[in-house]
């Protein structure tokens, strides 16, 4: 596998103090030794795999799911938990322009749609993954946001058919939301939830459906015959199709058509021990919303059911010991800025992993070019939580030659350019962090 970080991304050293995996027990799949055959194969056991391997699997199709490290190892097992609108960062002129405004009123319906989707599994499936919130709330972290946030109400409501709910400075203390905001808009879509709890839920009723699970086994060669071969340290599996579901954890060859077409970016977060009432009474932080601030770098947070505090931001550029060190000092610091009343309050669990943007800024569904069976599904963007499960479930049904029984977005169909600078496509970030950086000030 080509990867374009240091090994310490791709390792447990960043994720061993992830609170999630102190939440449940891990899955337990079994290692691929020796061949193995299956209608179809699936690289990555994140969301987008293991939607796709649940909807397989329920529509009797022999399907087997393969993830280098354990189930819910990726983004999918260590995420903010934020099951939330999104999947790409462009604006409504922008997808106009690109795509249309139909196609752009379909994506929007999409990404509301994945939100049910979610919401819909959890409940089949009896699902217990701690959920709460009624919406997600952004807060404005100047005064000049404010201003603008009137403005993105409308956009909000003209996207999602929703009325959000603008909450001026004053009365934020009312609303358990104080802080150095200056104002906030509720939007009345998405929910937090345990993510870890949530991917090995799903992996649970895929398992029940039928479908095989191998972990600890990367797929270093894809060859592709009358069937696909799919080559790991012990073992390998033949295929008559395959899906691509690796996210940020993608490498340039597996298969070489990915090379440049993503890019993997670093978010860390953070979790306290349980808060008590005086502390947060303290702090005036007392709601249940999760909620985000207006920057460009934006911190993510909320106060979740057994009153801990999970705070997330950018990770690092690079992926080294001091770099880990730096950015935890970082998080530290800005969730002690924001928070100041909780300065004493001790951060046990500290994590990082990798989102996946693309140069098209939005992620892609569909079918390899020149790769006639394969299939794949990355780049939401940071998020994640909602659109890789609607994408992996889209994926099930084109792997099929299926209708999709969920919409399947234009915006998605089209598979992102190649980024410049080829594997030292990373020294894109630091111009583009120190211009969102001055721009947040
Ligand atoms: C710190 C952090 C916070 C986030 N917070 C949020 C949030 O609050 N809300 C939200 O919506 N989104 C969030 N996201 C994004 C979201 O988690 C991801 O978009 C989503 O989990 C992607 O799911 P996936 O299945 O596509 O990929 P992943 O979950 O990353 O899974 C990919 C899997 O592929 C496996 N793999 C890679 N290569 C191979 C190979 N060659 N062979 C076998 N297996 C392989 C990996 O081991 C990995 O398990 C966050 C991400 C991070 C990292």
């Amino acid at each position: 596998m080509k990867r374009i970080y240091e090994p310490l991304a791709y390792s447990e050293d960043v994720r061993h103090d992830c609170f999630w995996s102190t939440t449940v027990a891990p899955f337990e799949g079994v290692q691929l030794q020796g061949t193995h055959q299956s209608d179809i194969a699936i690289i990555g056991g994140g969301y987008t795999g293991l939607n796709a391997a649940l909807h397989l699997a329920e529509d009797g199709v022999d399907v087997a799911l393969l993830d280098a490290q354990t189930i819910g190892w990726g983004a999918s097992g260590r995420n903010g938990g934020f099951c939330c609108l999104g999947g790409g960062i462009l604006g409504n002129a922008q997808i106009d322009k690109a795509f249309g405004t139909d196609a752009r009123h379909a994506w929007r319906t999409a990404e509301k749609d994945a939100i049910s989707h979610v919401a819909k599994l959890l409940e089949r499936h009896k699902i217990n993954a701690d959920t709460h919130s009624d919406g997600e709330t952004l807060l404005a972290h100047k005064a000049k946001r404010w201003t603008t946030l009137k403005h993105h109400a409308e956009e909000v409501s003209e996207s999602y058919g929703v009325e959000p709910i603008l909450i001026p400075k004053g009365e934020l203390s009312k609303h358990g939301l104080e802080g150095p905001f200056h104002g906030a808009l509720t939007t009345p879509i998405g929910f937090g939830l345990n993510p870890l709890k949530y991917a090995l839920g799903i992996a649970g009723a895929a398992r029940a459906a039928g479908a095989r699970f191998f972990e600890h086994c990367p797929v270093n060669r894809i060859e592709q015959g009358a069937q696909f071969s799919l080559h790991t340290p012990k073992g390998r599996i033949t295929a008559n199709r395959i899906i691509i579901a690796t996210n940020g954890y993608s490498s340039e060859d597996i298969p070489d058509w990915l090379a440049a077409r993503f890019m993997p970016v670093q978010s860390s977060v953070l979790v306290t021990r349980p808060l008590t009432d005086k502390e947060l009474t303290d702090a005036g932080w007392t709601s249940d919303q999760m909620a985000f601030d207006s920057r460009n770098l934006l911190h993510y947070f909320r106060l979740m059911p057994d009153r801990r505090f999970l705070f997330g931001m950018r990770g690092g550029i690079f992926a080294n010991a001091r770099s880990d060190a730096k950015i935890k000092r970082l998080i530290r610091s800005d969730f002690e800025q924001m928070f100041p009343a909780w300065t004493h309050v001790d951060t046990p669990h500290m994590w990082s992993g990798l989102v996946c943007m693309n140069a098209k800024g939005l992620p892609f569904t569909g079918p390899v070019p020149d790769m006639p069976g394969a299939y794949a599904s990355l780049s939401y963007h940071g998020n994640g939580v909602a659109m890789a499960s609607y994408c992996g479930t889209l994926l099930a049904d084109l792997v099929q030659d299926k209708d999709t029984r969920l919409p399947y977005p234009e915006v998605v169909q089209t598979a992102p350019t190649k980024l410049p600078f080829g594997t030292k496509r990373r020294w894109l970030l630091p111009p583009l962090y120190a211009a969102m950086g001055i721009f947040d000030r």
